[in-house]
């Protein structure tokens, strides 16, 4: 079954297209997390970033710059937020690749905020968690 994006791309369901090319498009998402919150998508479907074929990543990420530029140009907002949910537990809800691009405001209510675990991260688990990196990232 197709994607609630392919829908949207063969124009089977409505929705606010911004942008489009051979390979990418980007659409106002409905839920408008905050004014002027866009999508970008592939065109094919992709289900998350592991299917994603490194060949397509540059242009994509080449969009989303595009697309997050005109954005701050458009709604000036204090800052962007580029968010990839890749996997469930990331919170990815629809398996067609995709970024968020979601500008934000001076409370706007959003809360995304890393939790610092500097201090019980001891030396040596930075450098076994670096090493394993570093070997997957030869293969
Ligand atoms: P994810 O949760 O996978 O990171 O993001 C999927 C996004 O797609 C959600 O933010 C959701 O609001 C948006 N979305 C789902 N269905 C539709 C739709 O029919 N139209 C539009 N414009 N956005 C949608």
């Amino acid at each position: 079954m197709s994607s609630i994006f392919t829908k949207i791309i063969q124009r089977e369901i409505p929705a606010y297209i911004v942008y489009e090319d051979e390979k990418f498009i980007a659409f106002l998402d409905i839920i408008q997390a905050t004014p002027g919150h866009t999508l970008v998508a592939t065109k094919q479907e992709f289900s998350g970033l592991k299917e994603l074929p490194i060949e397509l990543s540059g242009d994509f990420f080449k969009v989303v710059k595009r697309v997050a530029e005109a954005v701050k140009d458009t709604f000036n907002p204090t800052g962007v937020n580029l968010i990839c949910n890749d996997g469930q537990g990331a919170g990815q809800t629809v398996y067609h690749f995709h970024f968020h691009i979601v500008p934000r405001y001076e409370n706007d209510g959003l809360t995304f905020k890393l939790k610092n675990h500097m201090h019980e991260t001891r030396s040596e688990d930075y450098a076994s968690r670096a090493e394993k990196l570093r070997k997957a990232l030869q293969k």
